[in-house]
Protein backbone atom coordinates (compact mmCIF):
# COMPACT_ATOMS: atom_id res chain seq x y z
CA UNK A 1 0.00 0.00 0.00
CA UNK A 2 1.26 3.18 -1.15
CA UNK A 3 2.43 5.62 1.92
CA UNK A 4 -0.18 8.69 2.77
CA UNK A 5 0.52 12.01 2.64
CA UNK A 6 -1.81 14.56 4.31
CA UNK A 7 -2.85 18.23 2.66
CA UNK A 8 -3.85 20.20 5.66
CA UNK A 9 -6.00 22.52 3.10
CA UNK A 10 -9.86 22.46 2.30
CA UNK A 11 -8.88 25.05 -0.68
CA UNK A 12 -10.19 22.88 -3.69
CA UNK A 13 -8.28 24.97 -6.19
CA UNK A 14 -5.14 24.84 -4.52
CA UNK A 15 -5.43 20.94 -3.03
CA UNK A 16 -6.06 20.68 -6.92
CA UNK A 17 -2.60 22.14 -7.77
CA UNK A 18 -0.54 20.59 -5.24
CA UNK A 19 -1.78 16.82 -6.17
CA UNK A 20 -0.65 17.70 -10.22
CA UNK A 21 2.73 18.88 -8.32
CA UNK A 22 3.53 15.90 -6.74
CA UNK A 23 1.91 13.52 -9.13
CA UNK A 24 5.61 12.19 -9.42
CA UNK A 25 5.86 10.82 -5.69
CA UNK A 26 4.77 7.17 -5.04
CA UNK A 27 2.35 8.82 -2.56
CA UNK A 28 -1.33 8.50 -1.79
CA UNK A 29 -2.46 12.40 -1.40
CA UNK A 30 -5.55 13.06 0.37
CA UNK A 31 -6.70 16.16 2.34
CA UNK A 32 -7.97 17.54 5.51
CA UNK A 33 -11.49 17.71 3.80
CA UNK A 34 -11.61 13.62 3.55
CA UNK A 35 -11.80 13.41 7.08
CA UNK A 36 -14.82 13.58 9.14
CA UNK A 37 -15.27 16.42 11.52
CA UNK A 38 -11.77 18.11 10.60
CA UNK A 39 -10.12 20.58 13.23
CA UNK A 40 -10.45 24.13 12.61
CA UNK A 41 -7.41 25.87 11.98
CA UNK A 42 -6.93 29.23 12.99
CA UNK A 43 -4.22 31.16 10.75
CA UNK A 44 -2.81 33.89 13.42
CA UNK A 45 0.45 33.45 12.88
CA UNK A 46 2.32 36.94 11.61
CA UNK A 47 4.30 35.05 8.93
CA UNK A 48 3.60 32.71 5.56
CA UNK A 49 5.91 29.95 7.49
CA UNK A 50 4.59 30.22 11.01
CA UNK A 51 0.97 29.58 9.30
CA UNK A 52 2.15 26.66 7.37
CA UNK A 53 3.34 25.04 10.59
CA UNK A 54 0.10 25.74 12.57
CA UNK A 55 -1.91 23.92 10.11
CA UNK A 56 0.74 20.90 8.93
CA UNK A 57 1.13 20.28 13.46
CA UNK A 58 -2.56 20.85 13.95
CA UNK A 59 -3.13 18.20 10.74
CA UNK A 60 -0.37 15.39 11.76
CA UNK A 61 -1.78 15.38 15.23
CA UNK A 62 -5.69 14.74 14.53
CA UNK A 63 -4.48 12.40 11.30
CA UNK A 64 -1.71 10.89 12.90
CA UNK A 65 -0.02 11.01 9.53
CA UNK A 66 2.96 12.69 7.31
CA UNK A 67 1.25 16.43 6.55
CA UNK A 68 2.28 19.15 4.40
CA UNK A 69 0.73 22.49 5.27
CA UNK A 70 0.74 25.19 2.97
CA UNK A 71 0.20 28.89 3.36
CA UNK A 72 0.70 31.24 0.43
CA UNK A 73 -0.59 34.65 -0.65
CA UNK A 74 0.79 37.43 -2.75
CA UNK A 75 2.81 40.33 -1.89
CA UNK A 76 2.90 43.97 -3.24
CA UNK A 77 5.95 45.88 -2.94
CA UNK A 78 4.15 49.44 -3.22
CA UNK A 79 1.44 48.03 -0.74
CA UNK A 80 4.12 47.31 2.09
CA UNK A 81 4.08 43.38 1.34
CA UNK A 82 0.12 43.52 1.68
CA UNK A 83 -2.04 41.81 1.01
CA UNK A 84 0.11 38.91 1.69
CA UNK A 85 -0.67 36.70 4.67
CA UNK A 86 -4.21 38.38 4.69
CA UNK A 87 -4.50 37.49 0.68
CA UNK A 88 -7.22 35.11 0.71
CA UNK A 89 -9.59 37.68 3.22
CA UNK A 90 -8.27 40.85 1.51
CA UNK A 91 -11.91 42.60 0.45
CA UNK A 92 -13.34 40.88 4.11
CA UNK A 93 -13.84 37.92 5.59
CA UNK A 94 -16.29 35.37 2.91
CA UNK A 95 -15.47 37.67 -0.03
CA UNK A 96 -14.66 36.13 -3.61
CA UNK A 97 -11.33 36.27 -5.65
CA UNK A 98 -13.20 38.89 -7.68
CA UNK A 99 -13.74 41.17 -5.10
CA UNK A 100 -10.53 40.85 -3.38
CA UNK A 101 -8.94 41.64 -7.30
CA UNK A 102 -10.92 44.58 -7.46
CA UNK A 103 -9.59 46.16 -4.18
CA UNK A 104 -5.84 45.34 -5.35
CA UNK A 105 -6.84 47.30 -8.55
CA UNK A 106 -8.68 50.08 -6.93
CA UNK A 107 -5.33 50.92 -4.36
CA UNK A 108 -3.13 50.62 -7.34
CA UNK A 109 -5.17 53.05 -9.62
CA UNK A 110 -2.95 55.19 -11.35
CA UNK A 111 0.29 53.80 -10.44
CA UNK A 112 2.24 53.02 -13.72
CA UNK A 113 3.30 49.49 -14.44
CA UNK A 114 7.11 49.96 -12.94
CA UNK A 115 5.66 50.62 -9.40
CA UNK A 116 3.40 47.41 -9.61
CA UNK A 117 5.90 44.67 -8.69
CA UNK A 118 4.80 41.66 -6.70
CA UNK A 119 5.81 38.40 -5.74
CA UNK A 120 3.76 35.75 -4.66
CA UNK A 121 4.80 33.24 -1.95
CA UNK A 122 4.83 29.93 -0.51
CA UNK A 123 5.73 28.42 2.51
CA UNK A 124 5.07 24.48 3.26
CA UNK A 125 5.88 22.57 6.41
CA UNK A 126 6.12 18.97 6.70
CA UNK A 127 4.81 17.14 10.01
CA UNK A 128 4.30 14.03 11.31
CA UNK A 129 1.88 12.69 14.37
CA UNK A 130 4.95 13.56 16.55
CA UNK A 131 7.06 16.82 15.29
CA UNK A 132 7.42 19.20 12.75
CA UNK A 133 10.28 17.65 9.98
CA UNK A 134 10.69 20.59 7.92
CA UNK A 135 9.95 24.18 6.35
CA UNK A 136 10.79 25.07 3.05
CA UNK A 137 9.82 28.32 0.96
CA UNK A 138 9.40 29.71 -2.43
CA UNK A 139 8.43 33.08 -4.13
CA UNK A 140 7.46 33.62 -7.68
CA UNK A 141 7.99 36.92 -9.22
CA UNK A 142 5.88 39.11 -11.19
CA UNK A 143 3.58 42.80 -11.95
CA UNK A 144 0.15 43.12 -11.05
CA UNK A 145 -1.52 44.05 -14.15
CA UNK A 146 -4.55 46.91 -15.06
CA UNK A 147 -7.20 44.51 -15.92
CA UNK A 148 -8.31 41.13 -15.06
CA UNK A 149 -6.98 38.70 -18.22
CA UNK A 150 -7.76 34.87 -18.44
CA UNK A 151 -9.72 32.52 -16.46
CA UNK A 152 -6.89 29.69 -15.70
CA UNK A 153 -6.01 29.16 -11.91
CA UNK A 154 -7.54 31.00 -8.49
CA UNK A 155 -6.88 34.34 -6.55
CA UNK A 156 -4.85 36.61 -8.21
CA UNK A 157 -3.91 34.56 -11.27
CA UNK A 158 -5.75 37.09 -13.19
CA UNK A 159 -3.92 40.00 -12.07
CA UNK A 160 0.16 38.59 -12.02
CA UNK A 161 1.64 38.62 -14.75
CA UNK A 162 4.89 36.87 -15.76
CA UNK A 163 7.12 39.48 -17.34
CA UNK A 164 9.11 37.18 -19.60
CA UNK A 165 5.94 36.41 -21.18
CA UNK A 166 3.27 39.54 -20.77
CA UNK A 167 0.50 37.63 -19.43
CA UNK A 168 -0.99 36.59 -16.47
CA UNK A 169 -0.46 33.22 -14.75
CA UNK A 170 -4.37 33.05 -16.08
CA UNK A 171 -3.43 33.30 -19.09
CA UNK A 172 -1.13 31.10 -19.46
CA UNK A 173 -2.27 28.40 -17.63
CA UNK A 174 -1.11 25.03 -16.20
CA UNK A 175 2.03 24.28 -18.29
CA UNK A 176 3.60 27.38 -17.53
CA UNK A 177 2.26 27.82 -13.64
CA UNK A 178 3.49 24.53 -12.89
CA UNK A 179 7.06 25.11 -14.14
CA UNK A 180 7.32 28.20 -12.62
CA UNK A 181 5.16 29.10 -9.51
CA UNK A 182 5.77 30.11 -6.29
CA UNK A 183 3.97 26.61 -5.40
CA UNK A 184 6.11 24.68 -8.18
CA UNK A 185 9.24 26.21 -6.41
CA UNK A 186 8.35 25.27 -3.07
CA UNK A 187 7.26 21.73 -3.17
CA UNK A 188 10.21 20.70 -5.39
CA UNK A 189 12.30 21.25 -2.69
CA UNK A 190 9.40 19.85 -0.04
CA UNK A 191 9.61 16.78 -2.28
CA UNK A 192 13.18 16.24 -1.70
CA UNK A 193 12.45 16.16 2.05
CA UNK A 194 9.34 13.81 2.00
CA UNK A 195 11.28 11.31 -0.19
CA UNK A 196 14.48 11.48 3.03
CA UNK A 197 11.78 10.98 5.36
CA UNK A 198 10.03 8.17 3.47
CA UNK A 199 13.19 6.41 3.55
CA UNK A 200 14.61 7.28 6.87
P1 LIG B 1 -4.33 30.51 2.23
O1 LIG B 1 -5.28 29.44 1.80
O2 LIG B 1 -4.64 31.10 3.55
O3 LIG B 1 -2.90 30.08 2.09
O4 LIG B 1 -4.54 31.73 1.22
C1 LIG B 1 -4.00 31.72 -0.02
C2 LIG B 1 -4.50 32.94 -0.80
O5 LIG B 1 -3.40 33.55 -1.43
C3 LIG B 1 -5.46 32.51 -1.92
O6 LIG B 1 -6.80 32.55 -1.49
C4 LIG B 1 -5.15 33.54 -2.99
O7 LIG B 1 -5.85 34.72 -2.73
C5 LIG B 1 -3.66 33.81 -2.79
N1 LIG B 1 -2.84 32.88 -3.59
C6 LIG B 1 -1.97 31.95 -3.11
N2 LIG B 1 -1.43 31.24 -4.12
C7 LIG B 1 -1.99 31.70 -5.24
C8 LIG B 1 -1.83 31.34 -6.61
O8 LIG B 1 -1.11 30.42 -6.99
N3 LIG B 1 -2.57 32.06 -7.47
C9 LIG B 1 -3.39 33.07 -7.08
N4 LIG B 1 -3.59 33.43 -5.83
C10 LIG B 1 -2.88 32.76 -4.90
Amino acid sequence: MKPQLIVATKNRKKLKEIKELLKDLDLKVISLSDFPNPPRIIENGKTFRENAIKKALKTARFTGKLTLGEDSGLCVDILGGKPGIHSSRFAGKGKSDLQNNLKLLKLLKDKPLGRRKAHYVCAIALADKNSLIATVEARCYGVIGFQLKGTYGFGYDPLFIIPKYKKTFAQLGEQIKHKMSHRFLALEKAKKVICAHLKS
